[in-house]
């Protein structure tokens, strides 16, 4: 972890977008289609942050519960319609994340065409680690992140594949909602998703964003 990271105080966030899709290989492995694929964007209630080396309790009887390691942004400098060339500059800083996902319950979501709250805002569905304070050394473009369970790699990303850059997601969510200092976005993740149980280790790292774990609960 970086000296300069600190840790993460939920009262403080006013909302926690997440963004679906935004990975082709992912779009891919869950049978969505990618032509035409558009971002999906989806709200968690601050109250499902999870700081690193808290209990992660998974919600139980609701089928699979689903890693999602995902880049996380936050907003530093509110504002609406802001274009993306503007967006690096409304950045705080970045960390690592789970975007934790009842991929049963979801798929019954879809489905019938429900909202997909129960399957992704549900209590600790948002483990997050330490925001690293965005500086000129880091392109966004350029970010590496890793996932492993027990020691092994689950899912490996990289920024540069997102369909959507992060400076367009802030373009995009600006338009819609007038971003406030300290909303996170959830920037989607790579492929490699699976299912987690009770009692493992869970390790999100990036060579710039440093470390963080949870234990399963
Ligand atoms: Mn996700």
């Amino acid at each position: 972890m970086s000296q300069s990271a600190r840790a993460f105080d939920h009262r403080s966030t006013p909302r926690v977008f997440c963004i679906g899709r935004n990975y082709a290989k992912h779009i891919e492995e869950l049978g969505n289609r990618l032509a035409g694929a558009r971002s999906v964007v989806f709200m968690k209630p601050a109250s499902c942050l999870v700081a690193p080396e808290e209990p992660l309790v998974l919600p139980r009887k609701v089928g699979e519960i689903h890693h999602e390691a995902e880049l996380v942004v936050e907003i530093g400098r509110g504002g609406r319609d802001i274009a993306a060339p503007e967006a690096r500059a409304h950045i705080a800083g970045l960390g690592l994340g789970l975007d934790l996902t009842a991929r049963d319950l979801q798929a019954n979501l879809k489905s019938s065409g429900e909202p997909w709250e129960r399957a992704k805002a549900f209590e600790a569905s948002a483990p997050l680690g330490p925001i690293t304070p965005l500086s000129p050394a880091i392109d966004l473009t350029d970010l590496s992140f890793s996932l492993q369970v027990d020691g092994a790699t689950r899912q490996a990303g990289h920024t540069g594949d997102m369909l959507v850059a992060i400076t367009e997601l802030v373009a995009m969510l600006s338009r819609t909602w007038a971003l406030i200092p300290g909303d996170l976005i959830f920037t989607g993740t790579p492929e490699g998703v699976g299912a987690l149980v009770p009692g493992q280790t869970l390790l999100l790292s990036s060579p710039v964003l440093g470390e963080a774990r949870w234990q399963t609960a």
